[in-house]
């Protein structure tokens, strides 16, 4: 049967007739919209109207980055649908897009599908301000307009910064959502079920979320947080779904060199490491870093320092090859061994003495420690051994001074 369908389409507006005919099915959708607190609920309305019965109707609902879900809904006599989604249970993450759309069952069997419809999920407890040029979104609460132009001057300043290392341009603009306290930015992380630390990214979303509380070091903060968070998107941006496959020592490394205002106590944490010989191996650092506070600044110290390095040796060059290596499926020793010739453990062993000044020697020394300990246990096993049965033998001789 040949269907014709008319969709009176979005929050009220006029919508798009499409070759109406009184004589076959037509199905009517008006008065759509969205109402959310965020992390809480969200209220999906519409008006479904049609010529002849509905038998079933369905809300389609896909967040970004995330997967479709599929909701029933049930409609009053009049067609109006006001179906409550409970977003603490089924989370959306924070400020991403959701695309949502209806389809409709008739009695005779027909499957009527909707327009796509759209919102974007953003923290709605705050009355956001925001600014914007081609490359950047800013939005802020609580602070006047001169705090959210520093923030855009210093989102363009940054990305000058990790263009520096990882020559691309956005291609749409990034949003940058900035709160006041940090337990602000987590529990809207926690309502979005997300398990992220410190300065957020979520770069395939485009989005990037911080924290910079009023005071003296605001400026400093944003300094170091903007770049560094902007260096993500643009590491998404130029590896895609790949991202996940690069080392940890890499991607953080390369944000934080990106930072305008690099964090002066990394120096100390390292100096500190090399006096106690507790310096991390690179290569315990590549799927991800330790969960504990101290030392995941560890590693976050000796991560931006060995990829300063790479970066001086062999350039933004080397570091884009590294990518692609990775990108190609490559393991994390072997991407360096592919991209630079050397191997993880040489390019560390040079990082230790040429930047850390760490004695190569005492280096070896600490490498073998563990080998060492092994060794001697088991000659000392050797020698009781032999020492045993030496005086075994010794108690064993007289026997044969009787045959003789
Ligand atoms: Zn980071």
């Amino acid at each position: 049967m040949r269907l014709w369908l008319i969709f009176w389409l979005l929050l009220g507006h006029l919508a798009i007739p499409y070759n109406p005919s009184p004589t076959q099915t037509t199905v009517e959708i008006s008065d759509v919209s969205v109402v959310y607190a965020f992390g809480e609920q969200a209220i999906f309305q519409a008006k479904i109207h049609s010529n002849i019965p509905i038998q079933q109707s369905f809300l389609f609902l896909l967040p970004e980055g995330q997967t479709t879900r599929v909701v029933n809904i049930t409609l009053d006599n009049q067609g109006q649908s006001n179906l409550p989604y409970d977003i603490k249970s089924n989370p959306i993450r924070p400020f991403a897009r959701v695309v949502y759309w209806y389809r409709v069952i008739t009695a005779d069997g027909s499957v009527l599908e909707s327009q796509k419809y759209s919102f974007d999920y953003i923290d709605n407890r705050f009355t956001w301000q925001n600014l914007d040029d081609s490359n950047f979104q800013i939005n802020w609460y609580e602070r006047d307009l001169s705090f959210g132009q520093q923030a855009l001057n210093q989102a363009e300043a940054g990305l000058l910064s990790a263009q520096k290392y990882l020559p691309v341009t956005p291609t749409s603009p990034i949003r940058i959502y900035i709160y006041t306290n940090s337990s602000a930015l987590q529990s809207a992380l926690q309502l979005g079920l997300q398990s992220w630390v410190a300065g957020e990214a979520s770069p395939d979303l485009r989005v990037i979320l911080i924290s910079i509380p009023s005071g003296p070091d605001q400026n400093l903060e944003m300094e170091r947080q903007i770049p560094h968070e902007i260096t993500h998107v643009l590491q998404y941006q130029m590896a895609g779904t790949a991202y996940q496959q690069l080392p940890t020592w890499l991607v953080e490394g390369t944000a934080s060199i990106a930072e305008l205002y690099p964090d002066p106590d990394y120096q100390v944490v390292l100096n500190n490491a090399i006096t106690s010989g507790t310096l991390l191996p690179i290569e315990t650092l590549c799927t991800s870093f330790p969960r504990d506070a101290s030392g995941a600044y560890l590693a976050y110290a000796e991560s931006t320092s060995f990829v300063r390095m790479i970066h001086e040796k062999y350039g933004s060059s080397g570091i884009q090859a590294l990518m692609k290596k990775y990108e190609d499926g490559f393991g994390c020793n072997e991407g360096v061994t592919a991209a630079l010739g050397s191997s993880l453990q040489q390019l560390q062993v040079q990082w230790q003495q040429e930047i850390l000044g760490v004695d190569s020697q005492s280096v070896a020394w600490q490498n073998m420690l563990p080998y060492l300990v092994i060794l001697v246990l088991l000659l000392a096993v050797a020698l009781v051994s032999i020492l045993h049965l030496a005086h075994k033998s010794k108690t064993i001789r007289p026997k044969y001074e009787v045959r003789q």
